[in-house]
């Protein structure tokens, strides 16, 4: 099992490096996208993948990032014939929205039919508190704290899985929380934690200055991703294991 990045930008990082979507391969050749945001298309061609290679795509939550290259995914293996519906895994809530919110309004004008998601996707709606299961792994989705709009948690969704006895994290987008996230972080051997490097913190995401306030332990085992500019601090000086870079491939095998 292999986990490539995409890319390992933030929605605004500078071009060149790509949102942070992912492609986990099996053994046996299939690929889940992990999410599939509005560079996917570019990002996707770089790493020598075409619409052609998704089966399964992982939605974590709405933003553009991880979700705006959808719309291209739909209508490219829509009318492809060699290509079969692809299937998105979501937690319930960001499924229930995700047509409605998102996709409708470009894809829901087809051609002779008054198309829904059904008409370009498979879809697998994950319970709370629950799991879904490619290639034999359980996918367990982990509620986080991305944005609080109000008096509401926007839906959004890590994943926790294990490959080969090896437990992996990947928070998606999330705030620090430590209450919530530190039993996690002690459950997992290798995570993959978003990171906001820019000076001026938007609040939403664990900032860099946080997360260097981590235990060492936990640090040790933290890869950092969606982060912001190009000029990095040296995060193994401070204990992480890495800034990801893009096209950067860990083998669980
Ligand atoms: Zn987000
Ligand atoms: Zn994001």
């Amino acid at each position: 099992m292999k986990l490539i990045f995409l890319g390992s930008g933030s929605a605004f990082a500078p071009f060149g490096n790509y949102q942070s979507n992912m492609i986990l391969q099996s053994k046996s050749g299939k690929n889940l996208l992990l999410d599939c945001g509005s560079d996917a298309r570019r990002s996707l061609n770089e790493q020598g993948y075409s619409h052609n290679d998704i089966h399964d795509v992982y939605i974590s939550h709405l933003h553009a990032d991880h979700v705006g290259g959808l719309e291209w995914l739909a209508f490219a293996t829509k009318f492809d014939q060699k290509c079969q519906k692809p299937l998105i895994h979501a937690a319930a809530d960001v499924l229930d929205d995700l047509w409605e919110k998102t996709l409708s309004g470009g894809l829901s004008s087809l051609q002779g039919i008054n198309a829904d998601i059904h008409s370009y996707f498979n879809t697998n709606p994950v319970a709370a508190n629950s799991y879904f299961t490619w290639s034999n792994i359980q996918f367990h989705i982990i509620q986080t704290v991305h944005v609080i709009s109000g008096y509401t948690i926007m839906p959004a969704y890590g994943l926790l899985f294990t490959v080969n006895n090896t437990t992996i994290f990947i928070t998606m987008d999330t705030q620090l929380v430590h209450f919530y996230m530190d039993s996690i972080y002690q459950k997992a051997d290798i995570i993959f934690h978003d990171c906001e490097t820019s000076p001026c913190k938007s609040g939403v995401h664990a900032h860099y200055s946080e997360l260097r306030e981590l235990p060492s332990e936990i640090k040790r085992k933290m890869w950092l991703y969606h982060y912001n500019c190009e000029l990095l601090p040296d995060c193994k000086q401070d204990g992480f294991a890495g800034f990801v870079t893009k096209g950067q491939c860990f083998d669980f095998s």
